[in-house]
């Protein structure tokens, strides 16, 4: 079946000038993306995406460099798509991402790591509602 997951392009890689190439990570390896756009979070905005790392300790640190410039927000398609993500993706921390993955080719550490999956059907729920609504995806 057919599933959708929630994508970010975070800061640090926007900044790098490495959008691009990630996206063309993507539909490489089967994504399509059914809605997309290019925004700068609030703190605020941030903290609500993130809600669910509330008592974590790194939850400022995190907010803060999630909202310190523009992301690139998609929902991406494809079976298996939220799994399959998180495999191109790579381990939280790059230095335990394995070669080839996203955050091994781009991550800086665990913070700025280059790039938000999903985890489960869940989180794509409501990730995907947080920031798009049924009309602005094709
Ligand atoms: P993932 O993004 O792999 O699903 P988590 O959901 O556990 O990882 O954490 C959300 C984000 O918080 C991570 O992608 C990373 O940017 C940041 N983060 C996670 N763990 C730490 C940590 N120990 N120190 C600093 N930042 C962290
Ligand atoms: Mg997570």
């Amino acid at each position: 079946m057919k599933e959708r997951t929630l994508s970010i392009i975070k800061p640090d890689c926007v900044a790098a000038g490495n959008s691009g190439k990630v996206i063309d990570i993507l539909e490489s390896n089967g994504f399509s993306i059914v809605a997309m756009k290019k925004i700068h979070m609030t703190k605020k905005q941030a903290e609500g995406f993130y809600i669910v790392h509330k008592e974590r300790p790194f939850y400022d640190s995190l907010t803060t460099f999630m909202s310190e410039g523009p992301v690139v927000v998609m929902v991406l398609e494809k079976e298996n798509a939220i799994k399959d993500y998180r495999e191109l993706m790579g381990a939280t921390n790059p230095k335990d991402a394995k070669d080839g993955t996203i955050r091994a080719l781009f991550a800086t550490d665990i913070e700025r790591n280059a790039v938000h999956g999903s985890d489960s059907k869940e989180s794509a729920d409501f990730e995907i509602g947080y920031f798009f609504n049924a009309l602005e995806m094709v």
